[in-house]
């Protein structure tokens, strides 16, 4: 199977954001809507911009893998899996298309609505498995599908790294294992070009203007 039921306690609360990672649509969709494949996502949208419900959101589909978002484990459970075509960093990771944007803005409103999804709980693959994963990238830009993920929100002045970290969505366990993973996945969502684990100054203050800007 690539697919299964919903337990009646976990609703979906969290979209999840990926790339197919694979050379061409064909080979994605066919393997994501193969029973025999062991993964599967609710939608694939292809550079084109169209939009193929593979699966029904009220079952679960086997996108995210081993994952953990705040204090919850195997967010499958509780997600619906948006997959974008686009050979990622193995095979040739190019620009995504405005089709795709278009079409994932499009497709995210709709989620939101019918599912209660609010902003902040739209995530990527690298956000939730860190230490696995880094779709969607450096080269998608939330911001083209009109999502701050962060609100207004000034407490202190200065924040470390940990707290900006737990801020943005991991759980301290997980800083504490994939401290240097989590770091590259906040430059991924940065949209920096140069992904290491580094903490420069301008990291620093770009990590806190997404937080708090
Ligand atoms: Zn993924």
């Amino acid at each position: 199977m690539n697919y299964s039921l919903r337990k009646k306690n976990k609703i979906v609360k969290y979209i999840v954001i990926h790339y197919t990672g694979m050379k061409n649509l064909k080979l994605a969709y066919k393997k994501l809507s193969n029973k025999n494949s062991n993964v599967s996502a609710h939608y694939l949208i292809s550079r084109k911009g169209i939009i193929f419900n593979l699966l029904c959101p009220k079952y679960k589909a086997w996108h995210a893998g081993k994952s953990k978002w705040k204090n919850i484990t195997n967010i499958n459970d509780y997600s619906i899996g948006i997959e974008l075509e686009n050979k990622g960093h193995e095979f040739g990771y190019s620009n995504f298309s405005k089709g795709q944007y278009n079409s994932t803005r499009k497709l995210i409103s709709f989620l939101k609505k019918n599912f209660k999804i609010s902003n902040k709980n739209i995530v990527f693959h690298s956000d939730i498995s860190p230490n696995r994963k880094r779709d969607p990238g450096e080269k998608f830009f939330i911001n083209k599908i009109n999502i701050n993920r962060f609100k207004k929100k000034k407490i202190k002045n200065k924040y470390s790294i940990n707290e900006m970290l737990v801020l943005y969505g991991f759980h301290n366990s997980y800083i504490k294992n994939h401290k240097n993973f989590c770091i590259e996945a906040v430059k991924r969502s940065l949209n920096y070009n140069n992904i290491n684990s580094t903490q420069s100054k301008k990291f620093l203050n770009d990590f806190n203007n997404l937080l708090f800007n």
